[in-house]
């Protein structure tokens, strides 16, 4: 079972690349740019991610990526995330990125954009690897910094897929954000926004995505599975779901594998991902693995969350079908 997911052609489509920093290339930028860290070691750094719940995750997340400074930073963040998921034969992702993040620090956003769009060209061509990008807003920021940033990427639109909307959902709805979501529509984007596992409101938050600002896509989403009326909507939409087990272990304590599985009986595509891999030490093998070993999902239902990753991305009809060939050869073949 571990062989034929590590070999099995896949796709990420909950990634965050400030959340691939792994302690390593975390002490290699504090060096490169003179910036003392609080750790010395890699075990130190492991230490500190007792997290238990979203704010305490956030708060050392955020404070790591001070490290990120110039597009060079940027180039290898992403470069290190391609070469890993590359590795594990992931062939094509949706990457998410926070430009707030940086540009709060005095990053410009041209330096971010720029350093991971060159990780991905490089990545296509060496790696075989094929990603497009999605920009996250921070919802614990205001409606004007997001409209603002959104601005500031106009003239980088053909880099990217769609928009996003993730970081501390307390009190930070969906609706706070419908004037630049609903610009981003018009200019052709996608639209996706996270609705994390057992936030306060979260049913009205789904709703909210639902309703108001009619999304592509829902970042995790478990919840829809206490209100029969949103399953019943995710269902007529066809809405894809990005569930990411290993991640909601920290945040619930609990793979969330019984919903993932309830997800795949009901028919709603609902799909495995990583979320934060260096936070929450998996990728997207150690993800599937996880749900194999802990969770007793079968071959069958891991081909099923694979196969919907490949079936609700935004890659270009000819892509998928292409990804979804390369998934039914190796199938085929075992
Ligand atoms: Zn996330």
């Amino acid at each position: 079972m571990r062989s034929f997911l590590e070999q099995l052609p896949k796709a990420e489509l909950h990634v965050h690349l400030e959340g691939t920093l792994e302690p390593e290339l975390l002490f290699e930028l504090a060096q490169r740019n003179n910036i003392e860290l609080p750790y010395h070691t890699v075990e130190d750094v492991l230490a500190a991610y007792d997290f238990h719940d979203l704010p305490s995750f956030l708060a050392i997340y955020y404070r790591a990526m001070d490290v990120l400074r110039t597009e060079a930073d940027f180039y290898n963040l992403a470069h290190q995330y391609f070469e890993r998921a590359a590795k594990q034969n992931v062939i094509y992702c949706e990457p998410f990125f926070d430009p707030q993040a940086h540009t709060i620090r005095g990053v410009e956003f041209d330096t971010v954009i720029n350093g991971i769009s060159k990780a991905q060209e490089d990545a296509r061509k060496h790696l075989g690897l094929d990603s497009n990008l999605i920009m996250c807003f921070l919802r614990d920021h205001s409606a004007e910094s997001a409209a603002k940033h959104l601005k500031i990427a106009q003239p980088h639109f053909d880099k990217l897929i769609g928009i996003g909307l993730d970081s501390d959902e307390k009190d930070n709805p969906p609706t706070k954000f419908s004037d630049t979501f609903y610009a981003a529509r018009d200019a052709g984007l996608k639209l996706t926004m996270h609705c994390d596992v057992n936030q306060k409101d979260i049913h009205g938050h789904i709703r909210e995505c639902l309703d108001v600002i009619q999304v592509d896509r829902i970042d995790h989403g478990i919840n829809i599975l206490e209100r029969e009326d949103l399953i019943e909507d995710i269902k007529a939409r066809n809405l894809g779901l990005t569930i990411c087990p290993l991640s909601n272990e920290f945040v619930v304590q609990n793979l969330t594998g019984d919903e993932i599985r309830r997800f795949l009986d009901l028919g709603i595509k609902a799909t495995v991902n990583s979320d934060d891999p260096a936070y929450f030490r998996g990728y997207m093998n150690e993800n599937l693995i996880a749900l194999a070993e802990r969770a007793a999902f079968s071959r069958e239902e891991l081909v099923q969350v694979t196969r919907n990753a490949f079936e609700i991305s935004w890659a270009d009809e000819q892509s998928k079908t292409r990804y979804l060939n390369r998934l039914d050869d190796y199938v085929a073949e075992l």
